[in-house]
């Protein structure tokens, strides 16, 4: 069995451990890799050889580190097919979908490519008499990073690009379950020049994030999974002194106003709704139908539910793949043996072409009770509840009780109630007509409530905060200063 290693000091490592965690083709069931477990101390050989290469890291020039951004963005632009077909072959996602990833994924690169800029700091001359004072962002040291199976290339590289960039040390903890691509992540890195060491990947599993989190060495991590796991990182991070920034699950609602363009408005739904399969925690898992626009609203989704065609990521005409595991398959299903909704597309019953795998098709459950398991669980796949509400003071009242608060989107042809949505709603991110907000690179990632445990958000400005912390230098100089003459081209490097 091909095992998966990690990858410390700019090379692959076996792994020593003793435990093996499978690694799934979803679809088609079979185990076809596993990654061995890292151990506490090969977490902590991660971790010191990061902290050795540190200081050199943090010394190369700004050009210089912006530099290895740009050859990395240049090689992850040239690999985008290798990307998505390796991380396809692991999470199950269609090959198309895995290019979008890796996409969204670059404009991190492209960010983090700006750091020259972004990290200049302030500057106040005269502050007092003769005085200056001005500010400098340094990195912390060695941060580390853990993500979910959902988005294996983009997820790391919100993470890592403003990291690396601000000189500071990396490990990563990806998902057990599709590892590999952060392998050739790692491979595109050292191509890029960055020096061996500074970046590196433990694989494993709460052994390996417990080792991060116990390791004094470790000044900050960058989590992004469910929220159980976010809020238990996110208070065991802190209490010993890390800096944490802990993005958790999510339960988004698309509301639907009675004035809004119907046939547009369901295909956002069932593209927010069904895309990856449901596993994105910026999916549609909800669509709130405000006043009379429900029984068309749901006669419309479920027209488009029915063409969409099931399949392996292999399958060029495939629009859905299978799903992570066999285990979460069968708890996404199990939801549709419950009470608590009308089941008006059910995806238990269709004949799926794809194949012995992991699948199942899309379901439609309309008339949801906000009590029931539909409503108050993120089931995290092609499940798509309906909830209908009179009023837009109803539709906003239920996001805003919901314990969640990653994204939302409004649906309506009418400015002044999207104006007002945006005002009322307690989300982190807010579409208008647009389903699935996922802010561009320059702008930062967050949700509010159960969905961030933290302070800042994720990647741009508020990434480079999370990387660096600030001083402030006061200073006075003896006027004039020492100068000679010096007739060379001034030099960054
Ligand atoms: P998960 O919480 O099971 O795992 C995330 C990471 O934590 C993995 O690396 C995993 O190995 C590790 N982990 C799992 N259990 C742990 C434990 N008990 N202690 C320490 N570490 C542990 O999440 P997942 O199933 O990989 O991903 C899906 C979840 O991630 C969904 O809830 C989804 O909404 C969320 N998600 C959130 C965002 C966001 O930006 N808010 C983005 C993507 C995914």
């Amino acid at each position: 069995m091909r095992e998966i290693p990690h990858w410390i000091g700019g090379r692959e490592v076996a792994g020593t451990g003793t435990r093996r965690l499978p690694v799934f083709d979803p679809a088609t069931g079979e185990v076809q890799a596993e990654v061995v477990a890292a151990t506490t101390q090969e977490v902590r050989t991660a971790v010191r050889t990061a902290l050795a290469v540190q200081p050199a890291w943090r010394a190369a020039s700004l050009s210089r580190r912006a530099e290895v951004m740009f050859r990395f963005r240049d090689l992850v632009d040239g690999h985008r097919k290798e990307i998505a077909s390796l991380l396809s072959s692991e999470h199950g996602k269609t090959v198309a979908d895995a290019a979008g990833e890796v996409a969204r994924g670059l404009e991190n690169a492209e960010f983090a490519a700006g750091a020259p800029h972004l990290l200049k700091g302030g500057y106040s001359e005269q502050a007092a008499g003769g005085v200056d004072v001005y500010s400098i962002q340094q990195p912390l040291g060695v941060v580390a990073g853990i993500t979910p199976f959902n988005f294996p290339a983009m997820v790391p590289m919100w993470m890592f690009c403003n990291a690396l960039v601000a000189g500071n040390g990396f490990v990563l903890k990806p998902s057990e379950k599709d590892p590999s691509v952060s392998l050739l992540l790692a491979d595109l890195l050292r191509r890029a020049g960055l020096p061996d060491g500074v970046f590196n990947i433990v694989q494993g599993d709460k052994e390996a994030v417990d080792a991060l989190l116990a390791d004094p060495d470790v000044k900050a991590i960058s989590f992004v999974g469910s929220t159980p796991v976010a809020q238990s990182i996110y208070e065991t991070g802190t209490r010993r002194g890390k800096r944490v920034q802990a993005l958790g699950g999510a339960k988004n609602h698309m509301i639907v106003l009675p004035d809004a363009d119907v046939p547009a408005a369901a295909d956002a739904a069932v593209s927010a709704g069904f895309g990856s399969a449901g596993e994105r925690c910026m999916a549609v898992s909800v669509v709130v139908a405000v006043g009379n626009v429900g029984d068309t609203l749901v006669e419309e989704i479920a027209q488009r539910i029915a063409k969409i065609r099931v399949g392996a990521a292999s399958d060029p005409d495939a629009e859905m793949g299978p799903l992570i595991s066999g285990v979460h398959r069968d708890k996404v299903r199990s939801y549709l043996d419950g009470e608590g909704g009308e089941i008006v597309v059910d995806g238990r019953r269709a004949d799926i072409s794809g194949g012995p795998g992991f699948f199942l098709a899309p379901s439609l459950v309309d008339k949801v009770d906000t009590a029931s398991p539909y409503y108050t669980d993120e089931i995290f796949g092609p499940v798509l509840s309906v909830v209908r509400v009179d009023t837009y003071d109803d539709a906003v009242k239920l996001v805003n009780d919901n314990p969640w608060g990653n994204g939302t989107a409004i649906f309506t042809r009418d400015g002044g109630a999207a104006r007002r949505f945006q005002y009322d709603v307690d989300c982190g991110m807010v579409g208008v007509n647009v389903p699935i907000p996922v802010p561009v690179a320059y702008y930062s990632f967050g949700g509010w409530k159960a969905s961030l445990f933290g302070d800042v958000h994720m990647y741009g400005p508020d990434g480079l905060r999370f990387y660096t912390r600030t001083k402030v230098v006061t200073s006075r100089w003896p006027d004039p200063a020492t100068s000679q003459v010096d007739l060379g081209f001034p030099k960054v490097r």
